[in-house]
């Protein structure tokens, strides 16, 4: 069975079989394990030794994009009048919306065309206008629409504005290109195991500047997800010990992920999932369906396709047909007019990509689909 969703990602048996044993988070061998898994981590985000830390913090990306936004942007209460700057790009930047909102911090939305690249321009335009706006907030690959903004130029108005920067990469990280030795203004930058480093879901990484968490502690208003509270424990305890009971199974299963990047490279891996998204891209439209974004702009994570018109298009029909041929997409869809959705990240190749479209093709005919333009233009 191969996980066509853009996250948990279908993984290689030899990353699930690291799962197999008991392991106590701290053990000599474990924390060799932990102190490597740091640096590896460092090295693929670019950052620098003394400059910037791996932190880890247990649980999903959900939870380590608030303990950024609690640690690096002050409460609204406090009074010092900082704004976080969210360019609106879709389902992921509307979580973080409400993320930061409910974790009491003020935001300013930018909307931004979902069929389309959030502008560095516009957001430098909206920098200069507002000197309230401490930060900017952007997810790096928008999975609610599959488009990849422009992290290195929105990064670079943000740094002549003398602003800071968050970045979501949670469905970019080890696929996109990511240098955080060329970009200072980036804060912290925050993903997970389970989406293109290929590993399980249960842990989630934030690298930061270490001169951005020093003295910050106490900040975030919750214990739990202080990232300056998990960089002091590093410092006083050691980098391969861990505030509080870490998933150990899940970083030892990383681990041996992590080999499978190295031996790959991350342009390589980069280079199938976009092999993989075009080997889909064409293969739904070789079939009379219509992708929901312009070539130009498809991204290689995930790519939307636009219902069927015919009367016998059920999603959940579709779902569990494509199940029953060994191929699990999402039963539900994040974009603004009906569509389903399918993952091009994981240990999956173009040519298994290529039979997930010939038994896409094959449920359709036993739906009995043969209208296949979109029912609703886009909105
Ligand atoms: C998957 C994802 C997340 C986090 O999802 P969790 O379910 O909390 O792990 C955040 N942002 C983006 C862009 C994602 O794709």
């Amino acid at each position: 069975m191969l996980l066509l969703i853009p996250g948990p990602v279908t993984t290689r048996p030899e990353t699930r079989a690291a799962l197999a044993r008991d392991i106590a988070p701290w053990d000599n061998d474990f924390r060799d394990v932990l102190i490597r898994l740091r640096g590896r981590i460092l090295h693929l985000a670019g950052g620098i030794e003394g400059t910037h830390a791996a932190l880890m913090l247990q649980g999903c990306g959900h939870f380590v994009t608030e303990a950024a936004l609690r640690s690096f942007l002050p409460p609204a209460a406090s009074g010092t009048g900082t704004r976080i700057l969210i360019p609106a790009t879709g389902a992921y930047a509307d979580r973080m919306i409400r993320l930061a909102r409910e974790a009491g911090r003020a935001v300013v939305t930018l909307p931004v065309g979902r069929i389309e690249r959030a502008d560095p321009a516009a957001i430098a335009r909206a920098l200069a206008e507002d000197a309230t706006i401490s930060h900017v907030g952007i997810v790096y690959s928008e999975t609610g629409s599959g488009v990849i903004h422009d992290v290195p130029a929105i990064g670079a108005a943000v740094r002549q504005a003398g602003r800071r920067m968050i970045v979501d990469a949670v469905s970019a990280f080890g696929a996109m290109p990511l240098d955080l030795a060329v970009q200072p203004e980036i804060d912290a930058v925050v993903f997970t195991a389970n989406k293109c480093l290929e590993a399980l879901p249960g842990i989630a990484f934030a690298v930061a500047r270490i001169d951005r968490l020093e003295g910050r502690a106490g900040q975030a208003g919750s214990w739990s997800l202080d990232l300056p509270a998990v960089y002091e424990h590093g410092v006083k305890s050691g980098w391969g010990s861990f505030r509080f009971t870490p998933p150990v199974q899940v970083l030892a299963a990383l681990d041996t992920a992590l080999d499978f990047h190295a031996a790959e490279g991350r342009a390589a891996r980069l280079a199938r999932y976009t092999a993989n998204m075009r080997t889909l891209y064409d293969g739904v439209r070789a079939m009379g369906l219509q992708p929901w974004l312009p070539e130009a702009l498809q991204g290689p994570v995930i790519v939307n396709v636009h219902v069927p018109a015919d009367p016998n298009w059920d999603l959940q029909v579709f779902v569990d047909g494509l199940k029953r041929r060994g191929f699990v997409i999402s039963n539900f869809f994040n974009t603004p007019t009906p569509t389903f959705r399918i993952g091009c990240i994981g240990a999956i190749t173009p040519e298994d990509m290529g039979r997930a479209v010939e038994a896409m093709e094959a449920v359709l005919r036993d739906m009995g689909v043969t209208e296949r333009h979109p029912r609703l233009a886009n909105a």
